[in-house]
């Protein structure tokens, strides 16, 4: 079998809310899904390596913030490709905090769930947390963003914030128009009007916010 039939496998697109001590954080999954009703239960497949793993297993609590199509890539940028170790990634991402002091998302988000650990599935790299939905929005607003969805959509566009937005880009249309790839995050930045060498020098990475710098040829 070749690793590239499992990219056929769907996901969606959640930001995971978590507090330690001191402060706040999140980071985003693609992994989220029911597991029980009644009680409601879901479970969340997350790295050994994220920081939010570590506010879990000390917690025992955490958010989901289920992410809408409307989401911007600087949002995913931030929460997706820095860790919470050494940054405040929340920082310009509009959240709110619940009483039991844990983040949610209420920049273009669909719902959010409050969740408290009942179980976990140990693998070498990655804990699937199972966990009872103890609280949540009463309703749920806007189209959820597939993982399909941000790759083929808003890795190939840039969010509206930034310089290179156009109501209607062409998505990988490699005819004439050459492209560059983020090193960090994968970003493919191909505007046919714009060449990348044209752009501004302290432009960056719509998503990940890295320099001109970290892009190379395609
Ligand atoms: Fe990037």
């Amino acid at each position: 079998m070749k690793d590239e039939v499992l990219f056929s496998l769907s996901y969606g697109m959640y930001a995971i809310g978590v507090k330690d001590e001191q402060k706040i954080s999140a980071c985003i999954v693609n992994t989220v899904f029911q597991v029980t009703n009644n009680p409601n239960r879901i479970a969340v497949s997350m790295s050994h390596d994220n920081y939010s793993y570590d506010c879990i297993m000390k917690t025992g609590m955490f958010t989901v913030s289920v992410l809408s199509e409307d989401t911007s890539g600087a949002v995913i940028g931030a929460l997706g490709f820095s860790s919470g170790r050494n940054t405040d990634k929340l920082a310009n991402v509009r959240h709110k905090v619940l009483a039991e002091g844990l983040p949610v998302i209420t920049e273009n988000c669909c719902c959010w769930l409050l969740c408290k650990v009942t179980d976990r599935l140990e693998t070498p790299t990655h804990t699937v947390f199972i966990a009872e939905v103890t609280a949540g929005s009463d309703k749920s607003v806007g189209t959820p963003m597939t993982y399909d969805y941000y790759h083929k959509v808003i890795k190939g566009k840039a969010p509206k914030n930034a310089p290179t937005y156009q109501a209607k880009q062409p998505v990988g249309d490699g005819d004439s128009t050459e492209s560059w790839i983020c090193t960090v995050c994968g970003y493919v930045y191909n505007d046919p009007d714009v060449p990348f060498e044209d752009l501004p020098d302290d432009w960056v990475c719509p998503i990940c916010g890295m320099p001109k710098s970290a892009f190379k040829r395609q």
